[in-house]
């Protein structure tokens, strides 16, 4: 036996349960290896989406480095203008955010 999620309703519950306790869709009929897939299909489509977090977090970043660059007085010039501070500010918590929730994935919550 072990946990799986409900391709229905994605709540966690037992692989040998005939139906859903949350939503009592009939799992009974799917066989382990339908369940299986189904479960491989989930965690791979929650990898693609936190990779996507991090890359668009990554281009902030690097959205905020040109900004900072061209915005006059051009070059890196300090204090850090607004606008570029803004971009690293949102690009490193997306970072962090897309990688907690990578590491989620790959220790088996969320
Ligand atoms: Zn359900």
């Amino acid at each position: 036996m072990a946990i799986i999620h409900c391709p229905a309703c994605n709540q966690r519950m037992s692989s040998v349960a005939k139906t859903c306790p949350a939503c009592s869709s009939p799992i009974g009929k799917l066989s382990e290896e339908d369940r299986e897939r189904l479960q491989a299909r989930r965690r791979k489509t929650r990898i693609y989406r936190a990779r996507n977090v991090t890359y668009v977090a990554m281009t902030l970043i690097v959205l905020g480095m040109l900004v900072w660059w061209f915005q006059p007085p051009s070059g890196l010039a300090l204090p850090v203008p607004f606008m570029p501070a803004l971009l690293f500010g949102l690009g490193t918590v997306a970072y962090v955010v897309g990688w907690c929730w990578l590491l989620m994935i790959r220790f088996g919550r969320s």
